[in-house]
């Protein structure tokens, strides 16, 4: 028998009547003999109106706190999932993350699934019961509520997958699968109909809203095969794939891009070892992710030195900077929120030259300014001002014929 995780993000359980339409979806496959369990997101827009009160009432809301609250949003989806499964005709039952064992560690707002204990799940399974999860949350050691970071419901599906060894992960979305670009800024994009696991993961990680990061992770650490489609249409998505296709790779499979970043630099810091430690230590202390990292080379005896972060995280990561500045007796510490990424994403780079080039080509035909560039083996990223996000990406969309 067939077990399936079908994950319904949070436009797809918008409305009562989406929920009751996922409610006949899940049915179909309970009723053809398969045992499915379900794993929702809150309803559309409902995190961001819980985040909005908290910043209402705390500038900086007590991370702990933020998390007893924003678990709120999934707990309604499941209970109200499960009512219209009953309404169908299908047994059926909802849990929250800590009723079934969600355990994570204990960094609150981005913290990471340890362990689930699929006991509970399976003897529902067992007893015919669809079981529908709240995604996006667990609890830690203590009993604490945790959740997952932004799209964390992704991961819970993910997890559950793994744990339960299910033959399948299907990430339903309200877009039919994976594209080589976002459609809303290059309305020619295409669907892929595969991908690899490291070309999804860079997508992700550079800001493709599709999967979270750490849903990909997961998936390609304990071999879960992952599949994107949409709750609204018919199709068959696009399938995360673990080997390289045998067949002549395309150099480049998408363009993924990031707004939620922001750039900090510190002027003037002493060229020698130990300093890059003591600048990125404390932000790392902090929890808050950096993620390029250029060091200039020393003009005199001091030397610059430029990092990005979330642009969420920018607040706290410049005053972090500002007093490593005063410690180090650097010239002056400078910031700027206005940037964004974006990013070429192939392993066919890896075979093929000449694509850096043709990137800074595409981009300076445009008249748009590379402020910072960074690569690896299957991807090329640069940040430029935001203003150039649209026109840049549709440049190179164009230079690497990805349209459909
Ligand atoms: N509701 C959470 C969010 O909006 C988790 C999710 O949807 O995956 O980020
Ligand atoms: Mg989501």
């Amino acid at each position: 028998m067939a077990l399936i995780v079908q994950k319904y993000g949070g436009t797809s359980v918008g409305s009562v009547e989406r929920i009751q339409s996922v409610a006949r979806k899940v049915k179909t496959v309970h009723d053809s003999g398969g045992q499915v369990v379900v794993v929702v997101s809150a309803m559309s827009g409902e995190t961001n109106r819980l985040i909005g009160l908290a910043h209402a009432i705390q500038p900086r809301p007590t991370p702990r706190e933020l998390d007893v609250l924003l678990s709120t949003g999934e707990q309604v989806t499941i209970a109200l999932l499960t009512m219209a499964l009953e309404e169908t005709g299908c047994p059926a039952r909802s849990y929250t993350g800590g009723q079934v064992h969600i355990l994570t560690d204990s960094a609150h707002n981005k913290a990471r699934i340890r362990d689930i204990d699929g006991a509970r799940v399976r003897a529902d399974l067992d007893a015919g019961r669809v079981v529908v999860v709240a995604g996006f949350q667990g609890v830690d050691a203590e009993g604490n509520i945790t959740t997952l970071g932004r799209g964390g419901s992704d991961t819970t599906a993910v997890a559950m997958a793994a744990a339960l060894q299910a033959d399948e992960c299907q990430i339903y979305t309200d877009v039919d699968g994976v594209y080589t670009t976002d459609p809303r800024i290059e309305p020619r994009a295409r669907r892929l109909d595969r991908i690899t696991f490291e070309e999804m993961l860079e997508m992700a990680s550079l800001g493709s809203k599709v999967l979270q990061i750490r849903a990909v992770e997961f998936a390609g650490k304990y071999n879960v095969p992952l599949r994107v489609l949409s709750s609204f249409e018919e199709g068959p998505g696009t399938l995360i794939t673990f080997e390289e296709d045998a067949m002549e790779q395309a150099r480049i499979s998408g363009i993924a891009f990031n707004r939620d970043e922001a750039k900090l630099t510190i002027r003037g810091v002493p060229d020698q070892p130990g300093v890059a430690h003591k600048i990125v230590g404390p932000v790392a202390d902090a929890n808050i992710e950096v993620d390029m990292i250029v060091q200039n080379i020393a003009a005199d005896t001091t030397t610059d030195f430029t990092f990005t972060v979330n642009r969420s995280d920018y607040p706290h990561a410049l005053e972090i900077l500002r007093r490593t500045a005063d410690e180090l007796g650097a010239r002056e510490v400078l910031g700027d929120d206005g940037i964004v990424k974006i990013s070429l994403v192939g392993v066919g780079m890896r075979s093929h030259s000449g694509i850096a080039s043709r990137m800074f080509a595409a981009l300076a035909a445009e008249g748009i300014n590379i402020q910072m560039i960074s690569t690896s083996e299957i991807k090329i990223s640069v940040v430029v001002a935001e203003k150039y996000l649209e026109l840049g990406v549709r440049a190179l969309h164009e230079a690497f014929s990805l349209a459909a």
